[in-house]
């Protein structure tokens, strides 16, 4: 069985869209997604009827959470404390009771997926190696993929031993999932890449010969940053889809 994980698509259609093209051409049996379709982009109501048109598996992330009001709007940094207002005047009462529905994690044999961490499903980020330690050793689960700081990244720790080491997934880099070890994987961010490449992030991952792959895909940035101006979306979320940053 093949799947693909996604996350963060950030009502960013253009991006949501081209991801969809490939994996479709890669052939996958099932998507799931780590959460945020929502916040930041212009098009909240798109993105989340792709989902539900593509029966894409979803838990909730923060954004979605703001969204529908499980989490404070004053938690998020002004740009982003905008955009999520923009987004709930956009969104309709029927997308709203969809992302409300969402789950806080999803577990499918050995595999968590959450948005945040196995630890604070919604809100933790997982940048340093003591977080994601503290997060492996408590993770019932082999595997766990995650979002939220949209940077892809992969955690590995032996069983028998307590440290654990960071690789950072270069594009098409295959990581293989070895039984003696645990690991966090952080796909990245579908709608809004932090890593310094501006392509939209997805990782392909192949439960019979237990490998992740991640993919990267160019999308038209300029429309979807044209869109975000006519909705007076903040210039600096406007200029950083370019930079991936
Ligand atoms: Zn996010």
């Amino acid at each position: 069985m093949k799947i693909a994980v996604i996350s963060d698509i950030h009502s960013n259609y253009e991006a949501f869209i081209s991801i969809l093209d490939e994996i479709k051409k890669l052939k996958v049996d099932k998507i799931y997604c780590c959460g945020d379709l929502v916040g930041y982009g212009p098009d909240p109501n798109e993105c989340v009827e792709l989902i539900r048109k593509n029966n894409i598996v979803s838990v909730v992330g923060n954004h979605d959470a703001a969204v529908f009001g499980k989490a404070d709007l004053n938690w998020f940094r002004e740009e982003a404390k905008e955009a999520l207002l923009i987004n709930k005047e956009l969104i309709t009462p029927e997308n709203i009771s969809f992302i409300k529905s969402l789950e806080e994690n999803i577990v499918i044999n050995d595999v968590l997926i959450v948005h945040g961490s196995p630890l604070d499903n919604i809100f933790e980020y997982l940048f340093s190696i003591n977080a994601l330690h503290r997060n492996i050793r408590c993770m019932k689960e082999r595997v766990c993929f995650c979002g939220h700081t949209h940077q892809p990244l992969v955690y590995f720790e032996k069983i028998s031993l307590s440290t654990g080491e960071i690789v950072i997934p270069t594009e098409k880099k295959q990581i293989v999932i070895d039984d003696r070890y645990k690991y966090i994987i952080n796909v990245g961010s579908v709608g809004q890449p932090r890593d310094g490449d501006n392509r939209a992030c997805f990782a392909i991952v192949d439960l019979d010969n237990k490998t992740v792959t991640f993919h990267r895909v160019a999308y038209n940035i300029s429309a979807v940053q044209q869109r975000m101006r006519s909705l007076y979306l903040p210039e600096f979320l406007i200029k950083r889809l370019e930079f991936g940053i």
